[in-house]
C-alpha cells in the first residue's frame, strides 16, 4: 500500500469510527481487508483466491482447507465480538496514553477483569517488532529501577518487587558494546554527584523517558504492573513513545488492527506469564461471561418513552 489515508484506510474520529463499524460484520470485513488487502491468501497452500461458506468462512479455492478471517491472528477463537474488540482498540490506541484493564472492564461492560486484561495484553503483545533496528548515533543507556512501591505502606518499599531495567534497544550489560560496533563512553553519575553537578544532567534524554515510563506506569496502570509482565507494558510504552507526536490517533488505530492481523495467535497462559493479573482496586458486582456485541441497531430513542420527574 502507497500510503495509507486516514478517511479512507483508517476512522479519522470517533465519528468516523461509530459509522464505519456498527456491527460485527463491519468489522471482520475490515479485518478480512488487513490481512489481505489483495484477497484471500490460502496459510496452508499459498494459493490464492477462495470461496465464502455459509458459516463467515473461506474455502481454499485451490486445496479446500477452510479458515476463517480471525483464525491464525490474536483474534483466533475468541469469544468477545468484534465491536468490544474494535472498540477496545480504539481506546487503547487514540487515548494519549493508554487506558487500563479496569477503565477498558468498566466502559465495555466486560465481565471479568481477567478479559479486559487480557484483551490489552494482546494488543500489547503484537506491538514489540523482534526485526527491529538498532539504535545509531549518540545511544544513552541507563539502568532504573522500576516498581516496588506498595500503596498503603507509607513510603515503604516491599523487598524484591523491584525490576532492574536497561533502557536501550539490545540490553546485555555494557560489555560486548564494542563487539556490536558501539563506542562506550562511560559517563559516571557518582562522579558528577561528587563534583557538585546534576546526575541526570550527563543524559538527559534517558533519563526522560525513565520518569516518563515510570510515570505512565504508576498514572494509566496504577503501579500494578506484575514483573513477569512489564516487558510487555515497557513494549506498549515505546510503541506510544515513538507515536507520540502522530497527529492522527486514527493511524495509531490502523496500525494496532494491522500488527494485530498479522499477529500468531496470543494464548492466555503466553501473556499472564504464570502471573494471574491483579486487580489494583475493588470491581464492582458484574456478570458473569462474555460481553455483549456492540452492534449498533436504532434503539428508538427511548428517551422519549422515559418519565421525566419535574424537579423543583
Ligand atoms: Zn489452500
Amino acid at each position: 500500500m502507497a500510503e495509507v489515508r486516514g478517511g479512507l484506510h483508517y476512522p479519522r474520529s470517533i465519528g468516523e469510527f461509530q459509522a464505519w463499524f456498527r456491527t460485527d460484520a463491519d468489522c471482520l470485513d475490515y479485518l478480512e481487508w488487513l490481512r489481505w488487502p489483495h484477497g484471500f491468501e490460502c496459510a496452508r497452500c499459498d494459493g490464492v483466491g477462495g470461496w465464502r461458506t455459509g458459516d463467515r468462512r473461506i474455502m481454499c479455492a485451490a486445496c479446500g482447507h477452510r479458515t476463517s478471517v480471525t483464525a491464525g491472528t490474536i483474534f483466533d477463537k475468541t469469544r468477545t465480538p468484534l465491536t468490544v474488540w474494535f472498540t477496545a482498540c480504539w481506546s487503547f490506541a487514540t487515548a494519549k496514553d493508554g487506558i487500563s484493564a479496569l477503565s477498558l472492564q468498566r466502559s465495555l461492560d466486560i465481565g471479568s477483569y481477567q478479559t479486559a486484561w487480557a484483551m490489552l495484553a494482546r494488543f500489547r503483545s503484537v506491538l514489540a517488532h523482534p526485526g527491529r533496528k538498532r539504535l545509531s548515533g549518540v545511544v544513552e543507556v541507563d539502568e532504573t529501577y522500576i516498581g516496588g512501591e506498595e500503596p498503603g505502606l507509607a513510603g515503604g518499599r516491599a523487598q524484591g518487587k523491584k525490576v532492574l531495567t536497561g533502557i536501550t534497544d539490545a540490553w546485555m550489560g555494557y560489555h560486548g558494546l564494542a563487539g556490536l560496533g558501539y563506542a562506550h563512553r562511560r559517563r559516571s553519575q557518582r562522579a558528577a554527584r561528587a563534583r557538585g553537578e546534576d546526575p541526570a544532567a550527563l543524559l538527559p534524554a534517558v533519563h526522560r523517558v525513565a520518569s516518563l515510563a515510570k510515570r505512565w506506569l504508576l498514572s494509566t496502570h496504577q503501579g500494578a504492573v506484575e514483573p513477569a509482565h512489564l516487558q510487555s507494558y515497557l513494549d506498549e510504552f515505546v510503541f506510544r513513545f515513538n507515536r507520540r507526536r502522530s497527529g492522527s490517533r486514527g493511524m495509531v488505530f490502523y496500525r494496532v488492527l494491522e500488527l494485530a492481523a498479522g499477529h500468531e495467535p496470543v494464548r492466555y497462559r503466553n501473556i499472564t506469564a504464570g502471573n494471574k493479573p491483579r486487580k489494583t482496586s475493588p470491581v464492582p458486582p458484574a456478570g458473569r461471561g462474555h460481553p455483549p456485541s456492540l452492534d449498533r441497531v436504532t434503539a428508538g430513542r427511548p428517551w422519549r418513552a422515559a418519565y421525566l420527574p419535574y424537579s423543583g
